[in-house]
Formats: structure tokens, sequence, C-alpha cells
């Protein structure tokens, strides 16, 4: 390892997820490990254009394994999109003599900080955090599996619920662009129908389905609806139209919105964290930069960031074609 570098910064940045203080923590003890100084940054890019910094060893990270949210606080930034926001970020981590930024975050805190690489050849590496899972390049982001687990606990709240009263009911999970939450927990919580963005199956199709349900002799029904579904209604027009359409169902809807990204991570995400933040820590003393750290076959691997922001993960076939098999 060539150690050239003497301090290194580490922030969260972009949405919160579970896992983001395990990954500091490993950040942290990595560089103590490896005898260079670590500073936390407050706030993503904002703490950074501010010169908000606290200089962390292995023991202020005690604690926090097990914490959801981020100790070192999260934001979206306008100002380090411009220039001379990113200029003054520069002239902060230079005046603090940081010399290399690992950043835990989404596609956008990579965007941010592949620009601000190329405009000031700083060195930067990237964790993702994330629970939509949406990022190119690994397998699993942070916060995903902790996200699964949470709403398919919620799921199975809901059905107790929904089968003591014959109920039918939507569940709209977090999922903009990708369905990866809703056709996981749609499995996993054994779900009639999953609708997720990048299939759209059309109201005609749901409804069949949903009255081959009941006649095949389903007293209830859980839909699980990613909030990116490609069907042209919200979920409660879905509602709407379910119920004009269905007389014999009491429909309702539960949009389980922010407690998704909450909680303590699973242990799944603890152990990956750990184990991101090793690899971010040693790339960066190896020289590399301008990576983000994945989980590919079991291996923790580095992607270039202009791979990883490109586009976004693909739905896995396989698993929808047991969710069609599983609603037989
Ligand atoms: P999430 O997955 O939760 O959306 P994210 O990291 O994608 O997380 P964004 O809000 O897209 O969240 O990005 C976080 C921050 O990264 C932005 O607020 C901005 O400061 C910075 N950033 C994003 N894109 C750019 C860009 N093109 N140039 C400079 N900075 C950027």
């Amino acid at each position: 390892m060539s150690k050239t570098l003497k301090k290194i910064g580490v922030m969260t940045s972009g949405g919160d997820s579970p896992g983001m203080n395990a990954a500091i923590r490993a950040v942290v003890r990595t560089c103590a490990y490896h005898e260079i100084e670590c500073y936390g940054i407050y706030r993503g890019y904002e703490g950074v254009m501010e010169g908000d910094f606290v200089k962390m060893d292995a023991r202020s990270v005690k604690g926090i394994i097990n914490k959801g949210g981020t100790v070192l606080k999260s934001a979206r930034s306008k100002a380090f999109r411009t220039k001379e926001g990113r200029q003054l970020a520069y002239e902060k981590l230079t005046e603090a003599g940081i010399d290399g930024l690992v950043v835990i975050g989404g596609d956008g805190s990579f965007t941010g900080a592949m620009v601000f690489n190329s405009e000031f050849d700083f060195p930067v590496m990237g964790i993702p955090g994330t629970i939509d899972n949406d990022i190119v390049g690994t397998t699993h982001t942070l916060g995903y599996d902790t996200a699964l687990n949470t709403v398919v606990e919620a799921i199975d709240k809901i059905r107790d619920t929904a089968s003591s009263h014959n109920r039918l009911f939507f569940v709209e999970v977090m999922g903009r662009d990708v369905g990866h939450i809703a056709l996981n927990v749609g499995v996993g919580a054994g779900a009639e129908e999953i609708l997720i963005p990048e299939e759209d199956l059309g109201l005609d199709r749901l409804i069949d389905s949903l009255k081959r349900s009941k006649a095949s002799g389903k007293s209830s029904s859980i839909v699980v609806v990613a909030e990116g579904d490609k069907i042209g209604k919200n979920v409660f027009e879905l509602k709407d139209y379910v119920e004009e359409n269905m007389t014999e169902y009491e429909v309702r809807v539960s949009v389980l919105g922010h407690m998704q990204r909450g909680g303590s991570p699973s242990c799944f995400d603890r152990v990956l964290a750990s184990r991101m933040g090793v690899k971010a820590v040693e790339s960066l003393l190896e020289g590399k930069s301008n990576y983000m750290v994945g989980l590919k076959d079991d291996i923790i691997q580095i992607t270039p960031f202009d791979q990883a922001v490109k586009g976004k993960s693909k739905i896995n076939k396989e698993l929808l074609r047991v969710s069609d098999i599983m609603t037989v």
C-alpha cells in the first residue's frame, strides 16, 4: 500500500439509508489501522464548502454500527453544483490538509464527486448508500437489505388486517425508477400482484388477475406498488379504479413512506458496510480514485464512477418469472 495520503475525509450525501453509520465506522477504523488521519464531514457537500470537519478516531465511532440514519447528517447541496461552490470546497479541504474523500451516497453524490475530481484532480471514492438498490456496479447498495426486511414485516402486519376484513390492500413502497424493493418484498410477502416501473401490465390485466384470485377462493389480497410504476395512475387512483370494477372488494391503501429508510441496519448491511469501508480507504491508499466500491459475486470490487452513474441497475428477470408463478 503506497500510503501517500495523510488525511481522508468521509461524508454522507443525498438520501440517508441504514448502514451509513456502519460504513462511516469502517472508513474511520480502516484509516486508524493504516495510521492515517480521518475527518468526518457534516451534511455532505454543504459541510465540505463550510469546512465543517471533525477529527475522528477509532473510539469516536463506537456504538454506531447498529444505528440507522447517519451521525454525520446528510444534505443535498445546490451550491456544490456550481463551479464556485466546488472551488470553495477544494479550498476548505486543502486548508484542512484533507487529501482524499470517501463519499457515501447515491448516484447524484457520485456525479458530484466525479465532477469535483475532474476539476481538481482530487482523489475520491464512493460507497453506494441508498435503499433503492438502483446503482450499476453492485448487487446490493447499503440499506437495501434492511429496507426489504422492514417492508416485509410491515406487509405481514397489513395482511393480518386484510384477511380479517376481506380487504384488498394496495401497499406503496419506494422505488421511483426501479422496482427492486417492490419485486423482492412482493415475492417475500406473498403479494398477489406486483406493479413495478420496469413493466406496464395495464389495468385490464390487473383486474383480470384480481378476479381470478377472488374466483380461486382468495378472500383478501395484497398488491405491492412501486412509487414509479408505469400503469399511469397513482396508488389512490388505482384504488378508485379497482373499487369501481370490483364492487365485491373493500379496497384500502397503505403508503409506507419514509419508515422504509429508517431502523437499525440488518446484519447483511452492517457486514457489507464494513467490507465497503475497508475497500474504499485501501483503494485510495493504493492511489485509485474515481471509483465506487460494490459487491459482485460476493466479492468487493470497484467500478469507475462514470459506469456506476450511467443508467439504473436492471430488475432480476428470473425473479419476475418466479413472482408470476407464485401468483398463479
Ligand atoms: P439519493 O439516491 O438518495 O437520491 P443521491 O446521492 O443520488 O442520493 P442527489 O440529491 O441526487 O442524491 O445528489 C446529492 C448531491 O450531490 C446533490 O445535492 C449535489 O450537491 C451533488 N450533485 C449531484 N449531481 C451533481 C452534479 N452534476 N454536479 C455537482 N454536484 C452534484
